[in-house]
């Protein structure tokens, strides 16, 4: 009986050694080594456009897998609901309100803005450095397309992408519903003069957007084989699924779902291409990759624009279906499995990743992100439990907890209604009803009173930067 105990005890000690060494090493990997990021960002990709967020036709079976090894996100937010607010604000973790990045009248940047992202404002790509990082951009940058706005003048070693939209510096005459409602292929490459850039130097213009996913995901490859003991941080951010659509020969006309379907495979398949090199290169236990959209689907473009699912509107509006992405977390070796229904934005990137790497966030200039790491690591509850949502410089809707009120609505590109500013704010439980269909202003003054004081704070420590999209050549 004795020894019986004795031997237990004994196990007992064992068992709870071998325990508190797991749990040490596992804390040490976190803190040993800073860990390496990558942003995959689609453009105009909707909530409803991959399988594993429940798009019925198009296959995604590298973001699926993505997603059940590592977190899919279901309430996670780009920071505006068009291309050039969007990436300022992820790159800056700043409403881009505070950069001067968003504008009522030019809503994005154009090939003939003067401006870009100003040189005061800190990228992520920036605030890595500072730990060492090294720092790749590959794809849109929309940030501005002079040489001072580009990526390498803004804390990336290396650029290869288009600066800008690819449905840009088109050169055929015909106008706008009559030109994109042609088939599919009598839109060409050659009808947009879009510049593709190495560096701040143009390599190919007009771009050859036939291939330009594959070249994209293949420079991601190329850029983490390259990598070694030094962590990195690499922006991919795709052109496409933006209209114009184009795929390579291997994907065209495979998808269920036409030539947008093609597009959003071809981008699944260099995501595959980038997990397979991760894990032959034995980062994946030290890498936390993100895919997201930077905003809804550009829904006036029917079958080529993509599905905002079960949520309302699309690209350009303050509704769900223009900011809420389909977002998805991996990294075997740091993030915790499962599905996160908690907040989260675009925004807090810059917190996010600025915490995991140990370098604290900037002092004396406004953050609006939250630092996500202890969700990705653990599963805990975000931080995060309000979200903003402006439309250019003017604030149309806010978000705290489940309940979102909408203070003005606006549809956009001919779609979805007039602009209507409210009296009482309409008020949606986005938990029970996430397509935004019931309007329970009425029963809930207090909830309103709450998102109202949110808002008075939020407007009383504002200020808003200098209008970097109004001036054109
Ligand atoms: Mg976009």
């Amino acid at each position: 009986m004795k020894t019986n105990l004795g031997l237990t005890t004994i196990w007992y000690y064992i068992l709870l050694f071998y325990l508190i060494s797991a749990a040490m090493a596992r804390g040490q990997k976190h803190q040993v080594k800073a860990p390496n990021f990558i942003v995959i960002f689609a453009d105009d990709l909707g909530y409803g456009d991959l399988g594993v967020f429940g798009n019925p036709s198009i296959k995604t079976p590298n973001l699926d897998n993505m997603a059940f090894e590592g977190q899919k996100w279901t309430n996670f937010y780009a920071a505006a609901s068009v291309c050039t607010p969007s990436r300022a604000g992820l790159l800056t973790g700043r409403l881009p309100v505070r950069s001067g990045m968003a504008s009522n009248k030019n809503r994005v940047l154009f090939p003939d803005s003067k401006n870009g992202l100003p040189a005061s404002e800190i990228t992520l790509a920036e605030q890595l450095k500072e730990a060492g990082y090294t720092t790749a951009a590959i794809g849109k940058w929309h940030l501005g397309h002079k040489e001072d706005f580009l990526p390498t003048n803004n804390g990336f070693d290396s650029y290869f992408g288009i600066p800008y939209s690819n449905d840009m510096d088109r050169v055929v005459q015909k106008g706008g519903s009559e030109y994109w409602n042609q088939p599919d292929d009598s839109i060409k490459t050659t009808h947009f003069n879009v510049p593709l850039l190495r560096g701040t130097q143009i390599v190919e213009r007009p771009a050859n957007q036939n291939n330009i996913t594959k070249r994209y995901s293949d420079e991601a490859v190329a850029f983490i084989k390259q990598q070694g003991e030094n962590p990195f941080f690499l922006y991919l951010a795709h052109n496409l699924p933006h209209i114009p659509l184009f795929a390579s020969k291997e994907f065209l006309g495979k998808s269920k779902r036409g030539l947008y379907g093609d597009v959003v495979e071809e981008i699944d398949n260099g995501v595959g291409n980038i997990i397979s090199v991760l894990k032959e290169k034995g980062f994946d236990d030290n890498t936390i990759v993100i895919f997201t959209s930077d905003n809804g689907p550009w829904l006036p473009f029917k079958n080529n624009g993509g599905s905002a699912g079960l949520l309302r509107a699309g690209k350009g509006t303050t509704w769900e279906g223009g900011m809420r992405a389909p977002t998805i977390f991996w990294g075997p070796g740091l993030v915790e499995k499962g599905v996160i229904t908690d907040l989260g934005s675009t925004l807090d990137l810059f917190t996010t990743f600025s915490a995991m790497a140990n370098i604290p966030v900037p002092n004396g200039t406004i953050h609006d992100g939250v630092d996500l790491s202890k969700t990705l690591l653990r599963g805990a509850p975000s931080s995060r439990n309000s979200m903003l949502y402006y439309r250019g410089t003017e604030l149309y809707a806010a978000r705290l907890g489940d309940y979102k009120a909408h203070f003005i609505t606006q549809g956009a590109y001919g779609e979805f209604g007039k602009r209507i500013v409210y009296d009482v704010p309409l008020l949606y439980n986005l938990a029970y009803d996430p397509g935004e269909h019931f309007n329970i202003a009425d029963a809930h003054p207090e909830v309103l009173k709450q998102i109202e004081n949110l808002v008075l704070e939020h407007n009383s420590q504002l200020v808003r930067g200098k209008n970097q999209l109004i001036d054109r050549e």
